[in-house]
C-alpha cells in the first residue's frame, strides 16, 4: 500500500508525506521540526523511519525545516543544483553524505520508490515537481507553477493521485492588498497557479482517468478552501464529470493534516 498525506500546504509552509511500507519520505519541509514531527504523529508515522526529503525549490515555505530534519534524523536531502545554491544559507550545515544533487528529467530511486523530477515554471533557481512511482501507483506533486503547459499535463497523465496547486482567485488577488509588484509576480508565468487554471486542469485530468485530486498551496490572503473547491467542481460539472462518483477532490489545509490516502 502506498500512502500519501498533505501535512501542511500553503504559502505559510509546505510539507507532504509519501511512503510505502518500506520507504517513507517527505516532499518539502517548510515548517519547524516540531510542527512536522507533530503532524507525522497524527498519521502514526515515526520521524526516524523517514529516508529522505525531496525539495521542490529554495523558497522558504518549502525548505525552512529541511536542514534541522536532516541533521536530527541523519537523512539525505534531494534537490537540484540551483535549489541547493539557493537554500544553503537557510539549511545550515548539512553532512556531505546527506547532500544529494538531482536533475530534472533524470529519474532516481530511494529503495522501492522511483522518483521522476520534472521542471516547473516558477521564479526559483531550478524548480521541480515530482512524479512518485511505487507499487504500480503514480502520485504527482505539482505546486508553485506559473502556468500550465502541455509538458506538465503529460507528467500528470495516469496518476492515481494528483496534488495540484490552486493558489489564488485572480479577482481576489487583483483587488487585494498586495503591492502591485508582488501581484504581477504571482500572476506571471513563473508565479503561481490560479483557481481557474487549476480547475480546468483537474477537469481535463479526470477526463483522462485521474480519480483522486488534492488541491493545495492556497494563498492565505487571496483564496479560501471553499472557493478553490467550488471552482474545480463547477469546471468538472461543465465537462459532465460528477465529483464524488467519477473522482474525489479535496482541498489541503494550511495548518491541519489532510486525508491519509492509501493507494
Ligand atoms: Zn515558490
Ligand atoms: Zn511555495
Amino acid at each position: 500500500m502506498v500512502k500519501f498525506c498533505s501535512l501542511f500546504s500553503g504559502s505559510s509552509g509546505n510539507c507532504l508525506f509519501f511512503g510505502t511500507e518500506q520507504t517513507k519520505i517527505l516532499i518539502d519541509a517548510g515548517l519547524s521540526r516540531k510542527a512536522i514531527f507533530n503532524a507525522l504523529e497524527q498519521i502514526d508515522q515515526k520521524p526516524d523511519q523517514l529516508k529522505g526529503i525531496l525539495l521542490t525549490h529554495e523558497h522558504n515555505d518549502h525548505v525552512r525545516g529541511a536542514g534541522i530534519l536532516s541533521r536530527t534524523l541523519d537523512i539525505p536531502i534531494y534537490a537540484t543544483e540551483g535549489t541547493w545554491k539557493g537554500c544553503m544559507p537557510v539549511l545550515g550545515e548539512i553532512d556531505e553524505k546527506n547532500m544529494v544533487c538531482i536533475e530534472a528529467d533524470k529519474p532516481f530511486e530511494i529503495d522501492d520508490l522511483c522518483i521522476q523530477p520534472y521542471r516547473t515554471p516558477h521564479d526559483a533557481n531550478d524548480p521541480v515537481g515530482y512524479c512518485l512511482l511505487a507499487e504500480d501507483k503514480k502520485t504527482v506533486v505539482a505546486t508553485d507553477i506559473g502556468k500550465m503547459t502541455r509538458a506538465l499535463l503529460k507528467w500528470f497523465e495516469k496518476s492515481d493521485l494528483l496534488f495540484l496547486e490552486s493558489n489564488h482567485d485572480i479577482e481576489m488577488l487583483k483587488i487585494g492588498s498586495y503591492p502591485q509588484k508582488l501581484k504581477n509576480r504571482i500572476l506571471g508565468d513563473k508565479g503561481h497557479l490560479c483557481n481557474e487554471v487549476a480547475a480546468k486542469t483537474v477537469a481535463y485530468m479526470v477526463k483522462t482517468g485521474v480519480t483522486r485530486v488534492v488541491l493545495g498551496h492556497l494563498s492565505e490572503k487571496n483564496n479560501f478552501k471553499e472557493l478553490a473547491y467550488i471552482t474545480a467542481v463547477n469546471e468538472m460539472k461543465k465537462e459532465g464529470i460528477l465529483p464524488g462518483r467519477d473522482a474525489t477532490v479535496e482541498v489541503a489545509d494550511r495548518y491541519a493534516v489532510g486525508t491519509l490516502y492509501d493507494l
